[in-house]
This record gives C-alpha cells, structure tokens and sequence, in this order.
C-alpha cells in the first residue's frame, strides 16, 4: 500500500510505531500534489515549508510520547479559515494578498493535535456555489472524470481527499458545502451542528449558518477530527458550552432497532433515477442491519430553497459590507476620491455571484421589503425547524439523498436558478442547524459517486457516526478509485 492510500488513523498507527515519520509522510503528500494537483486545482496554496515545520514537530512528540490520536497525520484546510501570516483569500480576488493577523479556533485546535496542514483549498468565492466554478482563481474539478464539478463550495477539501492528496480534510458548510462536495467527490463529509465547532475565523458568509466540518474516508476519521475540533470558544458566542462526548465511541454500538425516518419529500420530481436506486438500495442494507425504516413528513422542505435564498444572501450582504478596500486585500488605487475607490473596489474584487447576493440580500433586508422577504423568510424558517423537531420525536436519525443527481458537467447549471434549486435537500438542515453527513453509497451510470444524506437531531453527531459507520462496514465504501 503506498503512504497516499492509508486513512488518518492508520498512518497514525504507523506513526506511533515509529515505522514511519510525519517528515517522510507529509514529504509524500506535498510530492503527490506537486504532481497530480495541477489537473485537478484543488488546492490555491501549498504551504511546503509550514507542513515540514510542522512535521518536525509532530515528529519530536511523537518522540517524547507526547502524541494525540492524530499527532503527525496532515490534511488540507479550505481557504476560508483564517491562517496567521498565511494568506487566506476565501476563493476571492478581494482577499488575494490577505495575510490574517490570527488564527481561527479550528486552525489552533488543530495544531494544538499535533496535526500537519498541507495547504489551503480551492472553494466558490465566499462559500457561494455549489460547483467550484465561482472560485475566482481556477476551477477545481471532480477526480473522478475532470470534466464535471467537484461540487462546492468546499470542492477542493472534497477533492483533495478523493484524489489522496491529503488524507483529510476540512471545509465549511452554510447549505451543503461539505454534504454535496463530498457525495460528488465519493468522500465522507460531516456538517456538525450549529454551535457545536467554534466559527471563531472562519470568514463569515451567513453567520447563522455557517459551520467547519470535517473530510475523511473513514468514519472514525471523522469522529477523530470531531473530537479535536468540537467544543464552545469564548471568541465565538454562537459556540455552545455542553460537554463534547467521546466521538469514537459511538463506533462502538450497532444499529439494531435503531429507528431511521425517510420523509417522502426527498424523493420527488427531477431526482436521478440511478440516485433513488442506490440510497433505496442502502435503505434495505440499514434494515438488513436491524434498523427500522418509518415513513415521516417533512412538509416545509419544498420552501427551504426560497427561504435560504433569501436569508443567506441577507446575511451575506451584511458581512460583506467589511470589504472596502479600506482594511483588508484588494484596493481599487487609481483614484483619489473616497467613494470612488470604495465602489471600485467592491466592483473589480467581487466576483458576479458575490455581487448578485449582495444585490438580493440588500434588497430583502431594505425598509419596505424586509417585511415582505426576510422576515417572512425567517417565520418559514421556524416551520421547517418544527418539522425538524416532530420528526425527530419519532425516528433517530433522517436519511435521504445530498444531491438530486450525481456530479454534472461544467456549465450545466449557468442559469443560477438552476444552480440554487440543485441545493434543495442540503439546505433544510443548515436552516434548521442539524448535524448531518453525506456517506458515499453507490455510483451512476456514468461511474460518478452517489451520497447517502444522514441527518440527526440537535448535538446528536454520535448517532450518525454509529449508523454510518455500521454501514460503511457493511457497504464497504471504497470500492473504487478516482481515476486521476
Ligand atoms: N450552494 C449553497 C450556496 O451557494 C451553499 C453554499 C455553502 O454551503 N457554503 O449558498
């Protein structure tokens, strides 16, 4: 087995019995994205000389027995987590030279582990898409056939894990940014709950949506990378103080009587046939394993498109009010009138998706119409959390597809409508901020990975874990590679 193939917690093994170090590991990685990556784009920056470093010193404690689950093990991180003196562009010409004068929480849990970052990811501009093809540098592509999206916006940590140039990963969910990458790309990708991971430097798009998650192929992985990068911050209020359990233990359990609810609503018009087969398929493989499947009503789904579509622009067009060109990146120079520059500036460093958030955002939250779009769009949100709430009086976990069709081809989706109604079933659990992961379950008639959405309820990661890894077991996940 070459080093690129092993999951984290196997090259930790490794690492621990000192039959290989974090320098020759982290050596291997930096070499297979020297040479893979340029087909692939998945990474904006590739941070040899801070990887090493850091190598070195995962290897000293490694030595000096001083070594975490995941001491020496690297992964990649995706460009909207601020890293100090790093520069951090968030896929935005706007932030092409910004070198952040901190760290994000997530960033120091991280080094805190002892764990090796080998770079930063490509992503759509500010977290906006769901394909990559907004990222304002390149496009990244999809490993399994380099003519279809990744999926975004967090496609290049997707990618990266699908192509073995990082063993993990880390990106940033606010409506399906880790959840479809990850079933495009035939990766694991976990969305914990609102809270539960400080967003403490995570650069903001829609601050109550916004949440970090992890990238592996492996569900203990995920619960590894949860245990380090859980937990309430006293930078980030949103961060919840209750205790962070023990993830790895939930692998521990089966799913026996384990209660699975499958609402109706995710099954309609313009889902792939070959997607409905394969997350039907894994439905039968769950009650083969002593699940029970109960029909449930998630009636407010069909409005949850509308309703994310109003608030995270809305959201968006505030925090983005911070890109002047006065403080950080981009500025518009040749000029010598104030307005002029801060208009310039807004108008060359953003791209055009950006730009028509921001233009619908201002326009919800604008006095006459706030009423009428963000207010209602917030009373709809409450619905959908109840129907959240009710559902989970009865059932332990959701499942459903991520995405209604497997990974499209560049440019299928140029109309934006199009693009945003590709969202619909990831986007009611980031507006009722539920935990949720996409396990890879299938593939379609043109070989591209299919996800399995599993939801649970409110700081119930474990039970996803237990019911995802009882099927990643059972299912055997990667049973194919990428071909690049
Ligand atoms: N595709 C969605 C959007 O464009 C979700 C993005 C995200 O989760 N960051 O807003």
């Amino acid at each position: 087995m070459e080093i690129h193939e092993y999951k984290a917690h196997e090259l930790h093994s490794l690492l621990k019995k000192g039959e290989i170090s974090s320098v020759e590991i982290t050596k291997a990685f930096l070499k297979r994205i020297d040479t893979i990556d340029p087909t692939i784009n998945s990474f904006l920056n590739i941070t040899h000389e801070a990887a090493l470093s850091q190598a070195k010193e995962a290897d000293n404690r490694i030595k000096n027995k001083n070594a975490g689950p995941l001491t020496g093990v690297p992964y990649a991180l995706k460009d909207v987590v601020v890293t100090k003196d790093i520069t951090t562009t968030c896929g935005s010409k706007m932030l092409y030279n910004f070198k952040p004068p901190y760290n994000a929480t997530v960033y120091n849990h991280l080094k805190k582990a002892g764990m090796v970052m080998l770079g930063k990811t490509n992503m759509d501009e500010f977290a906006m898409g769901s394909s990559n093809e907004n990222s304002a540098f390149c496009t990244c592509k999809n490993p399994w056939d380099i003519e279809r999206i990744p999926g975004g916006s967090s496609g290049g940590s997707a990618a990266a894990v699908a192509a073995e140039l990082a063993p993990v990963s880390f990106g940033s969910d606010t409506g399906g940014s880790i959840r479809q990458p990850a079933s495009h790309c035939g990766v694991i990708g976990m969305k914990p709950t609102y809270g539960r991971v400080s967003r403490y430097g995570l650069i903001a798009f829609a601050s109550s949506l916004d949440q970090i998650g992890p990238f592996a192929k492996s569900i203990k992985d995920i619960a590894e990378l949860l245990n380090i990068i859980s937990g309430h911050d006293q930078c980030d209020s949103t961060s919840v103080q209750i205790e962070i359990p023990d993830y790895t233990k939930a692998l521990n359990k089966g799913i026996k009587g384990i209660k699975i609810g499958v609402p109706h609503q995710y099954f309609t018009e313009g889902i792939d046939p070959d997607v409905e087969k394969a997350i039907k398929k894994t439905l039968i493989t769950a009650e083969g394993l002593g699940a029970e499947i109960i029909d449930i009503d998630l009636p407010y789904t069909e409005y949850s498109v509308a309703v994310y579509y109003i608030i995270a622009p809305a959201e968006a067009s505030s925090n983005l009010a911070r890109y002047d060109g006065v403080k950080y990146g981009y500025r518009f120079k040749e000029t010598s009138q104030l307005l002029d520059m801060y208009k310039k500036t807004r108008l060359n460093g953003f791209g055009s998706e950006v730009k028509r958030r921001i233009l619908i955002g201002t326009f919800a939250l604008s006095a006459g119409y706030y009423d009428a779009y963000f207010k209602k769009a917030s009373q709809i949100r409450t619905l959908i959390i109840n129907d959240f709430k009710n559902a989970f009086k009865n059932v332990d976990v959701i499942m459903t597809p991520v995405a209604p069709t497997a990974a499209f081809k560049f440019g299928f989706a140029k109309d934006p409508l199009k693009m945003y109604l590709s969202d619909i079933f990831t986007l009611p659990a980031s507006l009722a901020g539920i935990p949720g992961m996409s396990l890879p379950c299938g593939f379609d008639s043109n070989n591209m990975p299919i996800g399995l959405q599993i939801l649970g309820s409110y700081f119930n990661e474990e039970t996803i874990l237990t019911v995802a890894n009882a099927l990643e077991k059972t299912i055997k996940l990667n049973y194919k590679k990428p071909s690049k």
